[in-house]
C-alpha cells in the first residue's frame, strides 16, 4: 500500500450515508478498510476527522478548449474538480481539417477567447488524435469529450446556412461514428451557435441514429433558452426519445424575467419522459447569471458570412440600424441582451484585444464613453474582431435552486475562462463550493451526501465512468480531503478568480497534487 489515510469520515459519492474508516491507495487504486486490521503503508496520513470525498466531476466543463492553460487547470482544481466532461454546446476540438485553420480557430474562439490548440492541427482530425494530444499534455484532470455538432458541420460544410446534401450528411455520420468508436461520449448540439443553428431536426435525428447505434449520449444546448425555452426543451426530449438515446439536458434555465417560473413545467415534462423510459440527466451551474460570447445576441443570420461578414455588418450604418432594431425587442432568436433587461444586465467579462470595457456593465461603459449603449456594444465587438465573453444577468434564483435540487440534476460549471488577470464568471472557480454552500448550508435542501453525489457519482453513473466519482474498492484514487464546514467559495462577479476554501488535500491517481502557481 502506498498511502493510508486514517481517521476520516468518508462520503463515498454514491449518496450513501457518511461513515468512518480508512482509505488506502494501492497503485493508484482505492482500497477501503473499515475494521482495525490495517495493512502496512509507505505513507500514513491522519485525516483528523476531515471528510474524504471523490474528486468532483464537472458535467459541463468546456475544459477541452483550455487544456494547456495552468489558469484553467487552477480554476477546476481549486474547487476539487478532477474529471471534466467537455465538448458541449456543439463545440469540440475535433474533427477539423488543416486546410481551414483560421476558420476553425475563429469558430472555437466564439466561446473560448483563447483556445489551446496543438501545434500540429492534424492531430484534431478525429477523437483519437485529440486523445493522443491530451495524453502528451500530462494534465492532472481527466477530460472526456463529446463530438460538437457545430465542429462536425463546420468540418463537413463550413458555415453554409442550408441543409446538408446526402454526401455531406453521410460524411458527418461516418465521422461521428468514428469519433465515438475512438472514445468520444456522443453528440452535443449548440443550436443557438452558428453553424449548429443552421441544422434542421431531420439532420440532428440522422446523427442521433448513429449515437443510438453506437450506444452513446446526446447533450444539448437547445434552440432557445428564453421565450420559447419550454418548446425548445420539449424538442430535445422528443428527439432523444425518437432516436432512443440517453439525453443530457445542458445548463437547464429560463432566461429573461418574463420566463421565470417556466423551469417548473420543464422539470415536470422531463419527469414524465423519465417515467416513459428516457434515460436522462440535467446539468446546471449554481448562479443566476450566464456567460457566453458577447456576439451571441446578434441575430444568427449575420454569422453565415463568418466573423468577417458580421464585422462588416456592424460597421455598415444601414445594417447596424437593422441589427439595433432587431436586438431591441423580443424576437425569434435567443436574444441574450433583451433577456438580461438590456445592456445594464450585460457585464463584459473578457475581451481578447481591447480590454477597456472589461469588468463593466455595457451600459456603464457606454456612459463613461458618452455613447449610446448599443453603439458601445458594437464598438467593443469591432475592436475585438467580434469576440469576447459576456456575463448575462437573466435568471431567477428560485428557478436555479429548483433545478439544482432536482434528483436528476448534476453540477456542471459551464466554466469558460479567459486569461489570468481577466475577470471570469465566478462559476469557473467557485461552482462546487457555491452549490454546496447554497443547497446544503443555506437552503438546507440537500444533505452533504446528496450534494456530493450530484458532484461525483451521479455523473459517473450517467456517463459510464466505471472507475471515477466514487470511493469504493478498485476505483481510481482521485479523492479530496475536505473540511465540509469550511468548504466555501470566495469567487464573486467582481472577483471571479478568487479561490475556494475548505479543500485540504487533493489526490489524483493516489498522488497528492498542489495547485498550479499562476504568475
Ligand atoms: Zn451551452
Amino acid at each position: 500500500m502506498e498511502t493510508l489515510i486514517q481517521n476520516c469520515r468518508i462520503i463515498d459519492g454514491t449518496g450513501a450515508p457518511a461513515y468512518t474508516g480508512c482509505v488506502g491507495f494501492d497503485h493508484s487504486r482505492i482500497r477501503i478498510f473499515r475494521g482495525n486490521d490495517l495493512p502496512a503503508a509507505k505513507e500514513y496520513i491522519d485525516a483528523n476527522g476531515s471528510t474524504l470525498v471523490p474528486g468532483f466531476i464537472d458535467a459541463h466543463s468546456h475544459g477541452d478548449l483550455t487544456l494547456v492553460s495552468p489558469y484553467a487547470t487552477l480554476s477546476k482544481l481549486n474547487q476539487g474538480i478532477t474529471t471534466q466532461i467537455a465538448g458541449q454546446c456543439g463545440v469540440s476540438l475535433f474533427p477539423t481539417k488543416i486546410d481551414s485553420p483560421d476558420v476553425f480557430q475563429r469558430f472555437v474562439s466564439g466561446i473560448a477567447p483563447y483556445p489551446d490548440l496543438p501545434v500540429d492541427l492534424n492531430m484534431l482530425e478525429s477523437a483519437a488524435g485529440f486523445n493522443r494530444w491530451l495524453e502528451t499534455l500530462g494534465s492532472p484532470i481527466t477530460t472526456k469529450s463529446f463530438v460538437g455538432h457545430g465542429t462536425l458541420r463546420l468540418w463537413a460544410m463550413g458555415y453554409e446556412n442550408r441543409k446538408p446534401d446526402q454526401t455531406e450528411l453521410q460524411r458527418m455520420q461516418n465521422m461521428l461514428r468514428r469519433c465515438i468508436r475512438e472514445g468520444a461520449l456522443g453528440l452535443s448540439t449548440g443550436l443557438v451557435y452558428a453553424p449548429s443553428c443552421y441544422a434542421e431536426n431531420e439532420e440532428i435525428l440522422a446523427l442521433l441514429r448513429v449515437v443510438h447505434e453506437e450506444g452513446a449520449i446526446y447533450a444539448t444546448h437547445p434552440r432557445n433558452e428564453g421565450d420559447r425555452v419550454v418548446e425548445a426543451r420539449s424538442e430535445s426530449i422528443r428527439l432523444a426519445m425518437e432516436a432512443d438515446v440517453p439525453l443530457c439536458v445542458s445548463h437547464l434555465k429560463a432566461a429573461g424575467r418574463q420566463n421565470w417560473g417556466k423551469p417548473r413545467a420543464m422539470l415536470a415534462e422531463f419527469d414524465k419522459a423519465i417515467e416513459r423510459g428516457l434515460n436522462a440527466i440535467i446539468d446546471c451551474y449554481p448562479y443566476t447569471a450566464g456567460a457566453t460570447s458577447l456576439n451571441v445576441s446578434i441575430p444568427p443570420g449575420y454569422f453565415s458570412r463568418g466573423m468577417t461578414g458580421l464585422l462588416e455588418a456592424l460597421k455598415n450604418p444601414t445594417e447596424r440600424e437593422i441589427i439595433r432594431e432587431e436586438m431591441s425587442r423580443q424576437s425569434d432568436y435567443d436574444n441574450y441582451v433583451y433577456n438580461s433587461g438590456g445592456f445594464s444586465g450585460v457585464y463584459v467579462s473578457s475581451c481578447p484585444i481591447d480590454h477597456s470595457a472589461e469588468g463593466m456593465f455595457i451600459s456603464d461603459y457606454a456612459k463613461r464613453q458618452n455613447m449610446d449603449a448599443f453603439d458601445a456594444y458594437c464598438d467593443i465587438l469591432i475592436r475585438n474582431n467580434g469576440l469576447g465573453l459576456g456575463v448575462y444577468f437573466h435568471m431567477s434564483e428560485d428557478d436555479m435552486v429548483e433545478i439544482l435540487s432536482h434528483p436528476r440534476c448534476v453540477l456542471g460549471t459551464d466554466g469558460l475562462i479567459g486569461r489570468p488577470g481577466e475577470n471570469p464568471h465566478p462559476r469557473a472557480f467557485g461552482s462546487t463550493a457555491h452549490a454546496y454552500d447554497l443547497l446544503v448550508r443555506k437552503k438546507k435542501l440537500l444533505t452533504p451526501e446528496q450534494m456530493i453525489y450530484k458532484m461525483s457519482g451521479q455523473a459517473a453513473e450517467f456517463f459510464g465512468f466505471t472507475s471515477k466519482g466514487r470511493i469504493l474498492d478498485e476505483m481510481d484514487a482521485d479523492v479530496l480531503l475536505i473540511n465540509p464546514d469550511a468548504f466555501l467559495d470566495t469567487a464573486t462577479y467582481p472577483n471571479g478568480a478568487s479561490l475556494s476554501k475548505g479543500i485540504e488535500r487533493i489526490f489524483i491517481g493516489g498522488k497528492q497534487i498542489s495547485l498550479p502557481q499562476i504568475s
